[in-house]
């Protein structure tokens, strides 16, 4: 489990994504990247969840999801990621 200098915990996705790009290991709060985005996530049979982040991070998820053709839902959690 990996936490940002401000305490938050960061989602393990975000830290596999954020050391593949070298890039600091911070939360979406402390990330002084750029714009941030939404990405529909598709994990589980039912459950779906708005993932909020780095726009460099939602266009790596959206590529992810094409490839595995996953689809959009309705009912749907919010997170940052
Ligand atoms: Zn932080």
């Amino acid at each position: 489990m990996m936490f940002c200098k401000c305490g938050v915990e960061i989602h393990p996705l975000r830290v596999e994504l954020l050391k593949k790009w070298n890039k600091p290991l911070n939360c979406i709060n402390c990330s002084v990247e750029q714009k941030v985005g939404g990405f529909m996530t598709s994990t589980g049979k039912t459950e779906r969840e708005l993932i909020i982040s780095d726009m460099d991070i939602i266009d790596e998820l959206h590529q992810k999801a094409a490839r595995a053709g996953t689809g959009v839902s309705k009912g749907v959690k919010m997170r940052s990621f």
